[in-house]
C-alpha cells in the first residue's frame, strides 16, 4: 500500500522530472498539497512527509483545520484556492497566509480591510480565465492589468502573480494552449510588477505540462491523497 509520504514523494520526482525536461530548476516549482474534504490526519501525515504548504477550498472546512493545527504545527503555510463569496472574506483574511482566486475589486477590498494588524501582508494571486467553459471563474485576460493595479495599491495585500484552472480535458493540445496563454499573460504583468513570482497552474492530471509552460506552484490534491 502506498502512503501519502510515498505519494508525496512520487509527486516531487514527478516536479523533478517535468522540470528537467525543459531545463528548469525543481527548487523554482513548489508543491501545495491540496487537502480538501481530507481529515486533519491526513494532513499531519504530510508534514511528517515534509510538506509545510496546504491549499484548502471551504471556507468553513479551511478554519477549522488551521485553527485545529495552530498550537502544533505553527509553520504549515495555508492557501485558500476556492471560490469566494463577499460575506466570507473576513475568514481568509484572518486565518490563509494566501488566497489564489482573486477575481473582484470588491473583494480584494474587503480582504484588505480585514487582515490583521499583526500578520503580513495577506499574498494574493487574480484567477484568470484562461478556460473555454462559460461557468468557470476569474477575470478575463483584459481585466487583469486593472485588478493588478487595484491591488498593488492596497498595502495588507501583497500581489504575487495569477492563477488558473483550465479546461476539464484530456486534450493535450488544448491544455498547452491555455497554459501558454496564461505564462504569456504572467510575463506581461511582470513587466509592471516586478515582485511577482507566482505561478498558479497544474493539478495532479496536468502537472507536467503546467511546468513545461513556466508553472512556480502546481496543486496537488488527489494524487496525494487520494480520489476524493
Ligand atoms: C481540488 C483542486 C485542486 C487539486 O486537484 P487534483 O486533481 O485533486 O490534484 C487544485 N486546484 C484547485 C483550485 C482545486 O479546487
Amino acid at each position: 500500500m502506498t502512503t501519502i509520504a510515498d505519494r508525496i514523494s512520487i509527486a516531487q520526482s514527478r516536479i523533478k522530472q517535468a522540470a528537467q525536461n525543459c531545463s528548469r530548476l525543481p527548487s523554482d516549482i513548489s508543491l501545495l498539497a491540496v487537502s480538501k474534504t481530507k481529515p486533519i490526519s491526513d494532513i499531519i501525515a504530510a508534514y511528517n512527509a515534509g510538506q509545510r504548504q496546504f491549499g484548502e477550498n471551504y471556507v468553513q472546512e479551511g478554519q477549522e483545520k488551521i485553527t485545529a493545527l495552530a498550537a502544533n504545527y505553527p509553520d504549515i503555510e495555508w492557501h485558500f484556492i476556492g471560490p469566494l463569496q463577499s460575506n466570507k472574506t473576513k475568514i481568509v483574511a484572518e486565518h490563509f497566509d494566501w488566497m489564489h482566486t482573486l477575481s473582484r475589486d470588491k473583494i480584494a477590498q474587503r480582504l484588505n480591510d480585514q487582515r490583521p494588524a499583526n500578520k503580513p501582508p495577506l499574498n494574493v494571486c487574480i484567477q484568470v480565465n484562461i478556460s473555454q467553459e462559460d461557468s468557470k471563474s476569474g477575470v478575463d485576460a483584459n481585466e487583469v492589468t486593472t485588478l493588478a493595479l487595484t491591488i498593488s495599491k492596497l498595502p495588507n495585500l501583497s500581489l504575487r502573480g495569477l492563477m488558473a484552472i483550465p479546461t476539464a480535458t484530456d486534450d493535450i493540445r488544448i491544455q498547452q494552449q491555455e497554459f501558454a496563454n496564461l505564462s504569456a499573460l504572467f510575463q506581461q504583468l511582470k513587466q509592471h510588477h516586478p515582485g511577482i513570482d507566482t505561478l498558479s497552474m497544474g493539478m495532479s492530471a496536468d502537472m507536467d505540462i503546467a511546468i513545461a509552460n513556466g508553472s512556480t506552484m502546481v496543486r496537488i490534491g488527489s494524487a496525494i491523497f487520494g480520489e476524493r
